[in-house]
């Protein structure tokens, strides 16, 4: 099956394979793998030893979001939150449900927040500390730019915490360039091309060191991961770990090396979106974005306005076609998304919009005028 969805993505044979074992966490044949997958993780996030440490959780992107909020922002403190895509709406929702005050920043779902919208919001509210912005949305597929927003929040004097999730890894982002951002979050599963299970934050050692107490949990403290990596090592787990899940992924990461790392693998989902918007687009369907804001992670599109057309339908079709796709929309208006992330080329995108093709004929959708 040609999984072709924001995570979990399809993975390497090589990957999977190293899932086959059992292993003890703190076992020392695994700890030194651990050690090592933090090393190779804050290298990949731009940091650099001593100045930024890789503070992993178990679990998925939502709880490492979580802690990486509750470690970073005080409680009753102010966060921005640009909300122009459904990511940025469950964050605004992280904020709030955590104790902390959300100043939401609308925006519509087809194009970036700028800069200034952002130096705006914080010049007219001094008790913004920090704002939390999305990188990739994987609502619409737009991408937000770290380099402008980051520069805003930087000149006004306030703290950033970056929601990579979607786009580490793929696109640009390197810590050592960005002194105001307190953490970049991102997990195993997307453009890293791991099984799920982890998430990570590669943040400042100097503002975890300030932020001792501030989490009001226990489990989603990143402090509290940072003093027990000084205590009990670097190949330590506070608790049980996906350890079957870290051991793929260190091989993921080999992986990624192998290719050719950040630029080699952004080329590569550039290229399978490219491949899948042209596609479409020769399909007579009408894609969400316009091509200057569509990213190389997913590539979402209207819902054909066809009696016959119906999301399940579809990815049932595609299903028996060997493509499969998120069976629901995260978009204002209706749309499809289909992921270009994962151990994909971009000749087998042409074979998904082949079979996107065929599904729509078999179900009697043929003048596609898109909503
Ligand atoms: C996937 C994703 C998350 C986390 O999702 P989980 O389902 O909790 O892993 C957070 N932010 C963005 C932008 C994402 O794409």
């Amino acid at each position: 099956m040609l999984l072709l969805i924001p995570g979990p993505v399809r993975t390497h044979p090589e990957t999977r394979a190293a899932m086959a074992a059992d292993i003890a966490p703190w076992d020392n044949d695994f700890r030194p793998v651990y050690a090592s997958v933090r090393e190779r993780v804050r290298a990949v996030a731009g940091g650099v030893e001593g100045e930024h440490a890789t503070l992993p959780l178990q679990g998925c992107g939502h709880f490492i979001l979580e802690a990486a909020l509750r470690t970073f922002v005080p409680a009753g403190a102010k966060v921005l939150v640009p909300t122009n895509g459904a990511y940025g709406t469950r964050a605004a929702r992280l904020v709030r449900e955590a104790g902390r005050r959300v100043v939401a920043l609308p925006g519509p779902d087809t194009r970036p927040v700028t800069s200034a919208e952002v130096a705006s919001a914080l010049e007219h509210d001094a008790e913004i500390g920090h704002v939390l912005m999305v990188h990739h949305e994987t609502g619409s597929g737009i991408v937000n730019d770290p380099a402008a927003i980051g520069a805003a929040v930087r000149a006004a004097g306030r703290r950033l915490i970056m929601d990579s999730v979607s786009a580490f890894g793929a696109l640009p982002f390197s810590m050592a360039e960005h002194p105001e951002c307190d953490a970049v979050v991102f997990t195993s599963g997307k453009c890293l091309e791991g099984m799920p299970g982890i998430g990570f934050a590669v943040a400042r050692v100097d503002r975890v060191l300030e932020c001792e107490g501030n989490a009001g949990s226990w489990s989603f403290d990143l402090h509290d991961v940072y003093t027990h990596a000084l205590r009990s090592g670097w190949g330590s787990f506070r608790f049980t770990p996906p350890a079957q899940a870290l051991r793929a992924f260190s091989v993921a990461l080999d992986l990624y090396g192998r290719e050719g790392g950040q630029k080699a693998r952004l080329a590569r989902y550039t290229e399978n979106a490219r491949v899948l918007y042209d596609g479409v687009l020769g399909l007579g369907l009408r894609p969400y974005l316009e091509r200057r804001h569509q990213g190389p992670v997913i590539v979402t599109v209207h819902q054909p306005q066809h009696p016959a057309f119906a999301l399940q339908r579809f990815v049932d079709e595609l299903k028996a076609r060997g493509v499969l796709i998120s069976n629901f929309s995260c978009t204002e208006a209706p749309s499809f998304r289909v992921g270009c992330i994962g151990a994909v080329t971009p000749a087998e995108m042409r074979g998904a919009v082949a079979a996107m093709g065929e599904a729509l004929e078999a179900m009697g959708v043929r003048e596609r005028v898109a909503a």
